[in-house]
């Protein structure tokens, strides 16, 4: 039986530009969601104290990839307060936003979003990005100004900042009590009423109500609230009804005709809006000195989706390929999506995924709709901030891990087994970079397969191979620092130590036109011989289309068993490259003649000649090399923009848009890979230090003839 209705759970992230108090918001928020609980379950005012100065001191913090808490919205009577008992899944999301996979997979689960700003610097341009992130998949969201005890924070101007910056639906739904060293609490600007956070750690509600029934100011609330506050109070919360009954016709009439709407419905509305988008609530206060924490979880309630609230997923039937729809229902056929894969010191591989219609119960079997197997849902785990909970049953909107299934990854659909669907995919891009990797002793050389393999396991974007010819290891990833990153981890999580060598770029190889070829590998000296003969017809595939083998072999000239070689002698070649050493891509190949022998005939000698004729024919097919273009955005100051512009038409850059904020510009171009290592450098000193750029992958070009030259003399990136 589902203990919580779908309609109080909530499936959220906090994300943030590092340093903005991502860790110490989400600290507190499983701080206070595990007083709360205990609270629902001891009675001794001692005993709860005692519980706080343990966790205090152990420090709670978060590692895995989802952790469960509960809450009961502040207003609510605590006698009733199981039954009014939220469910919170927060999602780790990533400190460093560059990672477009960790990004993508994370804000792909999730209903909704805190995103927290820093109150003294605003929205920084990093916090833009993450933003913009969260645009992409329509996240609805609520942010939170933190830090506004630090020397230098102002409210106003953090606010004004995400209005200009981010987006003029934000409305403020609090007003801070005193900032800097004065920080004293907020105000709830819809009830208004002025919250303190009162015990040694902030964790009681106070809650002094600062306007009688006629309007008036209460005297309770003058000691804390200044005359001036009071008015501003007023001012931000005429703006706050104004924006959110426009948002209603109804209500907005009754507003025009001049008649009080209750909070009740003024909150109503504030939740429809949010979700759809159209307002972005903020809260303010600073996590470090526990204030804010409570009323942003109460917003986290009152105002974000739960799973219910939002469109049917879809998906398709792989069978049919028809576009099906599965409701966030638990009477409907089960549907979930793996979102990580974690490798557990304790139970070996963590699955985690969010179930998305349906209900499930261990022991039971799922089919992986992506490989077509099924698997066995043994163990399955619901992580909290201390513990982790072992559950039988698991329902729409839950998200939990699953212990030790073997081959479902990142992005896959789980599902059942008569009703399959395959939910739209998180996809990944193909990593563009690579670097040459090698043991700094001979010691260090079975650890670091294991330890990259065991990245490699948990991020789909991260690629390990080796070398046949020189036995090196070959890692590919994202951009420069994600590999930097995958190192730094190699280093500190399993105590390797790698001579690394320069990053390369991921070049491509494809034909541009028709050609075939025979290949012959016959060995007849004396003994048993080898025998192998193939002739293949190549032809281009669309970009993206990949690898595409056709078998047209007929009454048995070529015995069946040796197509299969004949295939992998195919890949094998492809992969090897044949222009400068880069895989070739988006080709088909027909294996259409050959011979055999009945007793020199093997499958080895069906591979290489496969490869032989696969080499010919790509030689005589107008080989081509392709590469990675980038999709750049750079913010810099105007008077840099000609230097930028400049440079990037240096670097082989197409300028796509120039676009002003304030007195920045930004500049959206296309740049190949190639001509962007250390780019960073560049801007720095282009711009005295204040450019900012992001950078992501878009789409594979042909690479200019003469630079193709250069590129296979070896004397590129
Ligand atoms: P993250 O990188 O976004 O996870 O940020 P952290 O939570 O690690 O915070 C970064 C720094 O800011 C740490 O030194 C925190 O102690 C500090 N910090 C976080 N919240 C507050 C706050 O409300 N007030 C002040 N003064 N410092 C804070």
């Amino acid at each position: 039986m589902r203990k919580y209705p779908i309609g109080r759970v909530r499936d959220i992230g906090i994300i943030a530009h590092i340093d903005a108090g991502k860790t110490t918001v989400t600290e507190r928020v499983l701080f206070y969601t595990g007083i709360s609980y205990k609270i629902g379950e001891v009675h001794d005012g001692q005993a709860i104290m005692d519980w706080m100065e343990q966790e205090r001191e152990r420090g709670i913090t978060i590692t895995s990839a989802a952790t469960t808490c509960f809450w009961v919205p502040t207003n609510i009577d605590k006698t009733d307060a199981k039954q009014n008992e939220y469910r919170i899944n927060i999602i780790d999301t990533p400190g460093h936003i560059d990672f477009t996979a960790e990004v993508q997979r994370s804000l792909r689960v999730l209903d909704g979003a805190v995103v927290v700003f820093d109150g003294v610097a605003g929205v920084e341009p990093q916090s833009e990005t993450v933003w913009r992130q969260a645009d992409k998949f329509k996240v609805p969201r609520l942010s939170f100004i933190n830090k506004l005890d630090r020397t230098g924070a102002s409210f106003k101007k953090s606010f004004d900042s995400i209005l200009e910056k981010l987006s003029s639906n934000a409305v403020a739904l609090q007003l801070p009590i005193g900032e800097e060293e004065n920080h004293k609490g907020v105000i709830d600007l819809l009830e208004m009423k002025a919250l303190q956070f009162e015990g040694d750690f902030g964790q009681r509600v106070e809650k002094i109500i600062l306007l009688d029934e006629k309007g008036e100011p209460c005297p309770e609330g003058r000691e804390l609230v200044s005359d001036n506050l009071l008015k501003e109070a007023k001012k931000w919360r005429r703006n706050l009804v104004e924006k959110i009954v426009a948002e209603n016709e109804k209500i907005l009439e009754k507003y025009l005709e001049g008649k009080e709407i209750s909070v009740e419905d003024l909150k109503k509305t504030l939740r429809k809006a949010t979700i759809e988008y159209k307002l972005i609530p903020v809260f303010c206060g600073a996590a470090l000195k526990n204030k804010g924490i409570q009323p942003l979880l109460d917003g986290i309630c009152n105002y974000l989706p739960s799973p219910k609230d939002l469109p049917a997923v879809k998906g398709i039937n792989p069978k049919t390929g028809q576009a099906i729809e599965r409701k966030a229902d638990d009477s409907e056929k089960f549907s979930a999506l793996a979102f990580k894969v974690a490798a557990d010191p304790y139970v070996g591989t963590l699955t985690y995924f969010r179930v998305y219609s349906g209900s499930l119960t261990s022991g039971s079997y799922l089919l992986n709709s992506i490989t077509g197997e099924k698997e066995r849902i043994g163990r399955i785990l619901r992580m909290h901030a201390a513990a982790r909970e072992e559950v039988k049953e698991i329902f729409t909107g839950d998200i939990s891990a699953i212990v030790g299934l073997k081959n479902t990854q990142t992005g896959h659909t789980l599902c059942d087994e008569a009703n399959p669907i395959i939910l739209e995919k998180i996809v990944f891009p193909e990593p563009v970079i690579s670097i040459r990797i090698e043991p700094k002793s001979r010691a260090d050389q079975e650890k670091i397969a294991l330890s990259l393999k065991k990245l490699s396991e948990e991020d789909p974007t991260f690629r390990v191979k080796s070398d046949l010819e020189t036995g090196e290891t070959i890692i590919s990833g994202m951009g420069e620092l994600h590999l930097e990153v995958i190192i730094d981890r190699m280093k500190r999580e399993f105590n390797v130590e790698a001579i690394v060598g320069k990053p390369q770029v991921a070049y491509r190889e494809t034909i541009r036109e028709k050609s075939e070829a025979e290949g012959k590998y016959i060995r007849q000296s004396g003994g048993r011989g080898q025998y192998g003969h193939v002739w293949l017809r190549i032809k281009p595939k669309e970009e993206g289309k990949g690898f595409k083998f056709i078998d047209e072999i007929k009454s048995g000239i070529i015995p069946k068993e040796f197509i299969p070689s004949v295939k992998k002698g195919v890949k094998e070649a492809m992969d090897r490259g044949v222009l400068a050493g880069y895989p070739i891509t988006d080709v088909e190949v027909a294996l259409y003649n050959g011979s055999f022998h009945e007793v020199d005939s093997s499958e080895n000698a069906f591979k290489i000649a496969a490869s032989m004729a696969f080499q010919e024919a790509a030689k005589k097919a107008k080989l081509v090399l392709l590469e990675p273009i980038m999709k750049l955005e750079v913010i810099v100051p105007s008077k840099f923009l000609g230097d930028i512009v400049g440079n990037l038409s240096a670097r082989r850059g197409k300028i796509e848009e120039t676009k002003d904020r304030l007195n920045m510009k930004i500049i959206d171009a296309k740049v190949p890979l190639g001509e962007m290592f250390g780019y960073a450098t560049t801007l720095r000193s282009l711009t005295e230090g204040r450019g900012i750029f992001t950078m992501e992958f878009d789409h594979y070009e042909e690479v200019p003839q003469s630079i193709t030259q250069e590129i296979i003399e070896g004397k590129r990136h």
